[in-house]
């Protein structure tokens, strides 16, 4: 893994969100975008070379609103910049960890993700992520 790509935390409302994190970081929001298929809202913050990512569900099937419901706001999920998504899923399979989806899948910000189940990981949702070139 090269670097954390981005840190994702769940929030309930995103335009109020938003301007928390753009007073906070004292920069404005580069990209928002829906995933459809995950039923979340994006939206993007950078500072330097971090990233940060506020999520909203927009179904109650989505896994933001079952977080939501269970945790509340806060930390959702760290994501790590993997050069070669599907090496790095053969790895971790094959070092124990439970991945969330078999096959990379299209993320937010031009990326394939996926996720590693966080009962793996002392309870941190890992996500690794790949630029789409
Ligand atoms: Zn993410």
């Amino acid at each position: 893994m090269i670097k954390i790509e981005h840190i994702g935390i769940a929030v309930k409302d995103m335009d109020v969100s938003c301007s928390i994190y753009e007073q906070l970081l004292g920069t404005a929001c580069y990209k928002k975008e829906q995933v459809a298929s995950e039923g979340v809202n994006t939206a993007f913050f950078k500072t330097g070379e971090n990233k940060i990512e506020l999520l909203t569900a927009t179904t109650a099937e989505s896994p933001i609103a079952k977080f939501l419901e269970k945790k509340g706001e806060g930390i959702h999920h760290i994501a790590f910049d993997v050069p070669d998504i599907v090496a790095e899923m053969d790895r971790l399979k094959a070092a124990g960890f439970v991945l969330l989806n078999e096959q990379p899948k299209k993320g937010a910000d031009n990326k394939l993700v996926c996720f590693v189940h966080p009962k793996g990981t002392n309870g941190v949702l890992v996500e690794l992520c790949q630029e789409i070139k």
